[in-house]
Order: structure tokens, then sequence, then C-alpha cells
């Protein structure tokens, strides 16, 4: 039995209670590993949800673009009806068409702290850089291929709802609106809940990630210069822009459900 972060679910049984909060095993105690039982299930899809990677790339296989895109049946969603369509049935892979906002983008303030691009390292540490690929800091292991960080774009907004994926640190939380939908909220922590494919971020920023990579590459002072007016017109060019979203929800079997924008249509 191997012991796997974020995955291994323990059900302790007749514990005692030592003081303060502390638990402590006793000879009547049981303790179960992975039980099979419909709570244990709900724990583990609920961590996956709240411990998901800084980074990670879209599934593959996991949605057939060119078909979704080709069927006679469009589904239309609004940031509501799709919250709807996950609740009423969240283990059920769904794909469709939205509509919305960027409200927000942290373009210009990754690009100055360096976290343009972002995947965690095998060994688990995050790897943040302003190119395609960097060495890991912890473990020393060159050239961890790194993509786009998802809280490039953290909120998204239509008419009826909004999704504030990701918040950096420092930002004030986003207040809540009991009128609005809030598909999943991970408070000040950096991770993003959605996902992009590399070929919507193409759509979105106009380039392919790797020659945004090799756009922002080293240079002398003007080069920076010149990096950063460019960045600050894309972020304003973008910045509540209205764009058709293809998006798929992968159901709750994978990585505890997660929304993945497909395609940006423009
Ligand atoms: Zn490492």
């Amino acid at each position: 039995m191997t012991w796997k972060s974020n995955s291994t679910i323990l059900l302790i049984s007749s514990p005692a209670q030592r003081s303060g909060r502390n638990l402590t095993i006793t000879a009547r105690t049981l303790i179960e590993i992975n039980p099979n039982i419909s709570e244990a299930e709900h724990v583990r899809k609920w961590n996956q949800r709240e411990n998901c990677p800084i980074n990670e790339p879209v599934p593959a296989d996991l949605f057939d673009i060119e078909a979704i895109t080709r069927a006679p049946t469009r589904l239309q969603f609004t940031l509501a009806s799709l919250d709807s369509f996950i609740r009423a049935s969240p283990s059920q892979p769904h794909s469709g068409y939205l509509s919305v906002i960027l409200t927000k983008l942290n373009l210009l303030s990754l690009w100055k702290t360096g976290q343009l691009f972002s995947m965690p390292c095998p060994c688990g540490a995050p790897v943040y850089a302003n190119t395609a690929s960097a060495p890991c800091a912890a473990c020393g292991t060159r050239n961890t291929k790194l993509r786009i960080n998802p809280c490039l774009v953290p909120e998204l907004a239509d008419e009826t709802g909004a999704i504030c994926s990701t918040l950096l640190p420092g930002s004030p939380p986003h207040p809540p609106n009991p009128s609005k939908t809030t598909i999943p909220h991970t408070g000040s922590r950096r991770q993003s809940k959605i996902l992009w494919t590399d070929e919507a971020w193409t759509q979105l920023l106009g380039r392919h990630p790797d020659q945004l990579a090799a756009l922002l590459g080293p240079g002398d002072p003007a080069q920076a210069r010149r990096n950063l007016n460019m960045l600050r017109y894309l972020e304003q060019r973008l910045s509540f822009m209205r764009v058709v979203l293809l998006v798929g929800w992968t159901g709750d079997e994978v990585m505890g459900g997660r929304l993945v924008v497909l395609r940006v249509l423009g």
C-alpha cells in the first residue's frame, strides 16, 4: 500500500479524544484505507478540486473538439445555466458555448513577477517563469516544460454570474453576491480551477504560447520596455472584451471536476 498525497483516504473508527482537538488510536480503533463508501469518494473529489496543481494540461482525448463543433445541436450556456447543468449531473461531462466578458486579466502582473508560465515539477515544487521552460529550484530538474499560467484570466462574467477562479495574494476577496452564480472559488490561493488548451490561449492572445515566450525572451532594457508595452497593449485590448468560449465540463470523476476552455471563438 503506497500513500498517495491528496488521494489516499483513511476512515478512522472509534478513536479516542485526547486533550484539546487531538485524536489518538486505541485497541478498539479501526483504520480503513480507501474505504469503499460514498463519503470517501466525496472527500476525494473535494480534495482534488481544492488541491489542484498550479497548472496542468487538459487530459488528452477527453473532448473531441472537432466533433463538438460539427454537432448539429449547439448548447448555448449562461454561467447560471451551466452551473445548473453541472449540479444536476456532476459526473456527466458537458460541452457548449459561453458568451462571457473578460472582467479581469493578470497579463502584466504575472509578467512583472516572472509567473506568466507555470507548471508543477515532478518533485511537486511549483515552477514559474516568463519562458516556456525553466529549471526547478527545489530539485534541480532542468527544463521543466511550462504552460501559460491559467491565473492570466482569473475572472469571467456574464449577465447571470461570474467565475472567480483565482485570486493573487494581496487581492481582496471577491465580495459574495447572492444574486450571482459563482463556480468554484479558491479564496486567496494561486491555483486556477479553469484549464485552457494551448489552442484557446493561441486564439485569445493572437499567438501560440511558445511564440509569446520567444517574444518575451531575455533582452536588453530596450527589449524589456518593448515587452512591457506589448503586454500592456494586449491586456488593454482584451480587458472587458466579450468572447464566445467553447467550454467543457470534465465530470467530477476527472480531477474532481474542472471547467475547460477548449476554444475561443472571438
Ligand atoms: Zn523539482
